[in-house]
C-alpha cells in the first residue's frame, strides 16, 4: 500500500482537519460535504473546486465559506463572482487550471479530496504530491494513466494515496494491520452493471441515458457508462496493481450484483477479509478523509443483512465484456499504454454520449486504440500531457 508504515502508528490529530475538495459539485463532492457537515468538529472545508457549475459552487461557498474557491473554467469568474455576492466576502475566489494547480501546493491544508473526473484531474495530484500531501483519491483516471510517474514521485515525498473508490477502501480497510507478505489475492467485486444479461443484440441499442442509469450506485454520468462497459472495473484493476503493489495475475474480478461485499483480501491461510456496508460513498469517504484516526459517526445507514435476505456472486463473461483482459494487457505493455487505455476510454464515452458511437462501438474504439499506441512511452509529466494531446486527437480523427 502506498502508505509509509510510520502512518499507521501515528497518533490522532487533536485539531481538526482541513478539507481541499477538488470536485466539490460532482457526485463525490458533495457526499463528502454531507460526510463533513455531520462531522463539524473533526473536518472543515478549506477550499472547493469544481469544473463549470457556478450556481452549484456559489451555494457550497455560502455554505461553508472556504478560504478558497476555484472554477475550472475561466470564463465563468465573473459570473461566479456575481452568483457569490458578499454572500462569503472573506472566500478569495480564482479560476483556471494553473489556479487548481497552486491551490493543491497551498500549505495551509490536510488532506485533498481529489475528485475531479477524467485525466483532467492529474495536474492538481501531482502537485500535491509535490508538496507533500495526504490525498484522499476517487480521481482513478489519473493513477491509471500516470502510475509509474505518481509511484517514482510518492518515493521521493512524504505524500500519502488514500483509495476512496469502494473497492480499494475495502482491501485497504481490511489490510490494515496485515502483513503484505501473507496475501493471496485482491478479489475486487462487481456490480455488473445494467446491462449484465443483456444480450449483443439490445447492447447495440443502448442508449447514453439507459447506460447512466446503474442499479445500485448513484455516481457522475461518466463512472455509470464505465461501469456499464467495464471499464470502471478495468480501470480499478489497474489502480489496485499501484496502490496495493499486487502483480495483476494476483487481481481478480467477482460479479456480486447487490454492491454489499465491496471488495475481498485472501490470504496464504485460506482466510478470506471482506469489507461490507450499504452501497454508499461517504462511508470509503469518510475513512480516507480521517484516516488514519478513528471512523467517524454519521456517515452511513448500518446495513441490516436480513433486509438484504441474499447475496449472490458469479464469475465474469470476459467474452461479452472484454474490458478486463484489456486492462491486463495494458499493464503487461506498460509505458503509456494504461494512458493510452484510459484516454481512448475518455474519447469513447464523450463519443457515445454524443451518439457518435454505439454502445459496443466504445469497447472497439478503445481496442483498436491499444492497438495502433501501444509502443508509446513518456519520461516526464510535460511528456505524458502531450503525447495524450497527440492521441487524443488521432482517436478523435479516425471517429
Ligand atoms: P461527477 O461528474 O459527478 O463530478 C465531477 C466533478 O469534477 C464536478 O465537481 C466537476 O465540476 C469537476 N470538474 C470537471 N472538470 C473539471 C475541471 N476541468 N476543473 C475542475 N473541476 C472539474 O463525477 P463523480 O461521479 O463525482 O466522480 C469523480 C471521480 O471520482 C471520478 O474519477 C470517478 O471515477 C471517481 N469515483 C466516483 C465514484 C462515485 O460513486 N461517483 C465512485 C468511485 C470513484
Ligand atoms: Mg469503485
Amino acid at each position: 500500500v502506498l502508505v509509509p508504515e510510520n502512518n499507521f502508528l501515528k497518533s490522532p490529530d487533536s485539531e481538526k482537519r482541513r478539507v481541499a475538495i477538488f470536485g466539490s459539485t460532482g457526485s463525490i463532492g458533495v457526499s463528502a460535504l454531507e460526510v463533513i457537515r455531520a462531522n463539524p468538529e473533526s473536518l472543515e472545508v478549506f477550499s472547493l473546486a469544481a469544473g463549470s457549475n457556478t450556481g452549484k459552487l456559489a451555494e457550497q461557498i455560502s455554505e461553508f465559506k472556504p478560504e478558497f474557491a476555484v472554477i475550472g473554467d475561466e470564463s465563468k469568474l465573473k459570473t461566479l463572482r456575481e452568483e457569490v455576492a458578499g454572500r462569503s466576502p472573506a472566500t478569495k475566489l480564482l479560476a483556471g487550471e494553473r489556479s487548481l494547480i497552486e491551490l493543491a501546493a497551498h500549505p495551509d491544508y490536510g488532506v485533498m479530496l481529489a475528485a475531479i473526473v477524467g485525466f483532467q484531474g492529474l495536474p492538481s495530484v501531482l502537485s500535491a504530491i509535490k508538496e507533500n500531501k495526504h490525498i484522499a483519491l476517487a480521481n482513478k483516471e489519473s493513477l491509471v494513466a500516470a502510475g509509474s510517474l505518481i509511484k517514482s514521485m510518492l518515493a521521493d515525498s512524504q505524500a500519502v494515496l488514500l483509495p476512496v473508490d469502494s473497492e480499494h477502501s475495502a482491501l485497504f480497510q481490511v489490510l490494515q494491520g496485515e502483513n503484505p507478505k501473507t496475501l493471496n489475492r485482491l478479489i475486487l467485486t462487481a456490480s455488473g452493471g445494467p446491462f449484465l444479461h443483456a444480450s449483443p443484440g439490445e447492447l447495440d441499442a443502448v442508449t447514453p441515458a439507459q447506460a447512466m442509469k446503474h442499479p445500485k450506485w448513484s455516481m457522475g454520468p461518466k463512472i455509470s457508462i464505465d461501469s456499464a462497459t467495464l471499464m470502471n472495473k478495468a480501470l480499478e484493476l489497474i489502480e489496485a496493481f499501484w496502490l496495493f503493489n499486487c502483480e495483476s495475475d494476483k487481481l481478480d474480478v467477482l460479479v456480486h450484483p447487490q454492491s454489499i461485499v465491496h471488495s475481498i483480501a485472501e490470504f496464504v491461510d485460506g482466510t478470506q477479509l471482506a469489507q461490507l456496508s450499504v452501497p454508499d460513498m461517504k462511508g470509503p469517504i469518510s475513512f480516507a478523509l480521517n484516516y488514519p484516526n478513528n471512523r467517524l459517526p454519521n456517515v452511513m445507514r448500518a446495513l441490516k443483512l436480513e433486509e438484504v435476505g441474499r447475496l449472490d456472486f458469479y464469475a465474469l463473461d470476459h467474452a461479452r465484456f472484454p474490458a478486463i483482459r484489456l486492462a491486463r494487457e495494458a499493464l503487461r505493455c506498460g509505458g503509456a499504454t494504461p494512458a493510452v487505455f484510459n484516454i481512448a476510454n475518455e474519447v469513447a464515452v464523450d463519443l457515445f454520449i454524443q451518439r457518435r458511437i454505439s454502445f459496443p462501438g466504445i469497447m472497439r474504439l478503445i481496442e483498436e486504440s491499444l492497438e495502433r499506441h501501444s509502443s508509446h512511452n513518456y519520461q516526464s509529466e510535460e511528456e505524458l500531457y502531450s503525447l495524450m494531446v497527440e492521441v487524443k486527437k488521432d482517436i478523435i480523427d479516425r471517429n
